[in-house]
C-alpha cells in the first residue's frame, strides 16, 4: 500500500502540532506507520491522500452513525449555511434540535448545548456540585469522560483510592476530590458510599464503557449504583457521549431502562460537527445560569450550522426500527468473524452491543473491568496493519471500539467480515 503522501503530510504536520496531530490517538503511536491523512469520506468508505480506499469502522470515533456525507446532513448544513455561520443570539434551529431530543427522551426535561463532549461533562460536574453543595465525585477505573481536569485520574491500588492524576498539569487538590473505584464491583461501590456518602455530589459512569475496550457492565451493577445514589442523595451522572443516540435514541438509559439524574451527550448529537449537551430534570437544570447560580456559557454554543447537522442526523435516527436494524447488521458481521475465530481456535473475540464492537485478544468470555484487559497490544498492532492492507480502517488503538453505521450495508459488512477473517488467519499463522 502506497502511503507516500500521508507520510509527507505527517512530516509537515510535525512542524505545526505536538506529535503532528490535534488529538493524540490520531498519531498512530499504538500501531505501525505514519497516520493516514484522510481526504474524503462517502457512505461507509474513506479515501486517504494517496488514493487508498477503506471501509471505515472508526466513523470519526463515533459521531457518523449515518456514515460519511449523508445526503440529509449535507443538505441541511448547506441550506442553513446560506444564512451565515454564527450570531451569538438564539436561533430556531436550537429549538428544533432540542425538541427532537426532549420529545423522545423521558429522562431529561431540559438540555443545554455546548461544543464538545468534554465541555458537556465538565459543565455537568459543575452542575452536580452546585446543585448538591457537595464536592466529591465517584469515577470508575477505565471510564473516559473527556479531558476534564478532575476526571483525568486513575485508581491507585486498594479498594477505593483518592484520585492520582494521569496527566501532568492537573493539581493534586483537583484530583483529590475524585474517588476512583473499579467497574462491576458492588463491594467496592458499597464501601465507597459508606465512607464518603456525605461528601458526594455525584457518581459519573459511562453506562456502556467504550473508551477502554468495551467493558459491558452487569445490569445488576448499574441498578445497585442507581439504588445507592438514590438512598444517599447523590446524583447519578450517565456520561452518554458515546452511547447516546448509539445503542438507542435515549442511549444506555433507555437500553437498560435506568434513569440517570444528569446526562451528557456528544459525538452523534452534532451530525459530525462540534456539539455536546448536558441535560437533567427541571428541578436540577433550574440551577443553571441564568435561571440559577451555576455559571456556564459558550460563544459558539448552539451554533446554527452544527445544529442543522444534528437535526438532520437525529431525524433519521429517530425513525422506527433504526436501532434494531443497526444491531442486527452488526451482529451478523460479528457472529461471522467470531465463529471463524473460534473454529480456528484463535484467542480472539469481538465483543459487541448495538452497533459498537471491540476487537479483544482474549480467551475470556467477558471483560468487565479495565484491569482484565491484557496488556500486550502486539496482536492488535498486527491486526491493524493486516486490516489496512486489505482496505479496512479501524481506530489506531486496541482500546478503541469500532462503529457500524446506517450505510454499512449487509453487502459491505460481508466484504468486511471476509477481510477480517483473512487478516486474522495471517496474524495467527
Ligand atoms: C468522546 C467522549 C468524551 C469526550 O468528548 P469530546 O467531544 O472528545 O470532548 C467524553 N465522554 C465519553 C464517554 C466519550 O466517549
Amino acid at each position: 500500500m502506497e502511503r507516500k503522501r500521508s507520510e509527507e503530510l505527517y512530516n509537515e504536520a510535525l512542524n505545526y502540532f505536538p506529535g503532528g496531530v490535534n488529538s493524540p490517538v490520531r498519531a498512530f503511536k499504538a500501531v505501525e506507520g505514519a497516520p493516514l491523512f484522510i481526504k474524503k469520506g462517502q457512505g461507509p468508505h474513506i479515501w486517504d491522500e494517496d488514493g487508498n480506499k477503506f471501509i471505515d469502522f472508526c466513523c470519526s470515533f463515533g459521531p457518523l452513525i449515518l456514515g460519511h456525507n449523508h445526503p440529509d446532513v449535507h443538505e441541511n448544513i448547506t441550506e442553513n449555511l446560506q444564512n451565515g455561520t454564527s450570531f451569538g443570539a438564539p436561533t430556531k434551529l436550537e429549538n428544533e434540535l432540542a425538541d427532537i431530543i426532549l420529545s423522545r427522551n423521558p429522562f431529561i426535561d431540559k438540555i443545554r448545548f455546548v461544543s464538545s463532549g468534554t465541555e458537556a461533562v465538565m459543565s455537568g460536574i459543575r452542575l452536580a456540585r452546585g446543585y448538591t453543595g457537595k464536592n466529591k465525585v465517584i469515577k470508575f477505573e477505565g471510564c473516559y469522560h473527556g479531558h476534564v481536569d478532575s476526571l483525568l485520574v486513575k485508581a491507585g491500588s486498594g479498594l477505593a483510592t483518592f484520585g492520582e492524576s494521569s496527566s501532568a498539569g492537573v493539581p493534586d487538590n483537583v484530583a483529590a476530590d475524585t474517588i476512583v473505584i473499579p467497574l462491576n464491583d458492588e463491594q467496592a461501590l458499597e464501601a465507597c458510599f459508606e465512607k464518603y456518602k456525605d461528601e458526594l455530589a455525584c457518581a459519573i459512569i459511562e453506562p456502556i464503557p467504550a473508551n477502554n475496550g468495551l467493558l459491558l457492565q452487569e445490569k445488576s451493577f448499574l441498578l445497585k449504583l442507581r439504588e445507592l445514589c438514590t438512598a444517599n442523595g447523590v446524583l447519578l451522572f450517565f456520561d452518554e457521549v458515546i452511547s447516546g443516540f448509539r445503542v438507542a435514541f435515549s442511549g444506555a438509559a433507555e437500553y437498560y431502562d435506568i434513569a440517570p439524574d444528569i446526562v451528557s451527550y456528544g459525538k452523534i448529537i452534532g451530525g459530525g460537527l462540534p456539539v455536546g449537551a448536558y441535560g437533567a430534570k427541571e428541578h436540577i437544570m433550574k440551577s443553571v445560569s441564568p435561571d440559577g447560580p451555576v455559571y456556564q456559557a459558550g460563544t459558539l454554543s448552539g451554533n446554527p450550522v452544527a445544529m442543522s447537522a444534528g437535526i438532520a442526523q437525529l431525524s433519521v435516527c429517530s425513525q422506527k426500527g433504526f436501532y434494531e436494524d443497526q444491531e442486527e447488521r452488526t451482529k451478523m458481521m460479528v457472529d461471522h468473524i467470531n465463529s471463524h475465530a473460534s473454529e480456528k481456535g484463535y484467542d480472539f473475540e469481538i465483543f459487541t452491543v448495538g452497533s459498537i464492537f471491540w476487537l479483544a485478544f482474549s480467551d475470556k468470555d467477558a471483560i468487565r473491568r479495565a484491569d482484565e484487559i491484557g496488556s500486550d497490544m502486539t496482536p492488535f498492532k498486527m491486526l491493524h496493519k493486516a486490516l489496512l492492507e486489505r482496505g479496512v480502517y479501524v481506530g489506531p488503538s486496541g482500546y478503541e471500539v469500532g462503529f457500524v453505521s446506517l450505510v454499512h450495508s449487509e453487502e459491505i459488512l460481508k466484504e468486511a467480515s471476509e477481510k477480517f477473517c483473512d487478516a486474522l488467519d495471517e496474524i495467527f499463522a
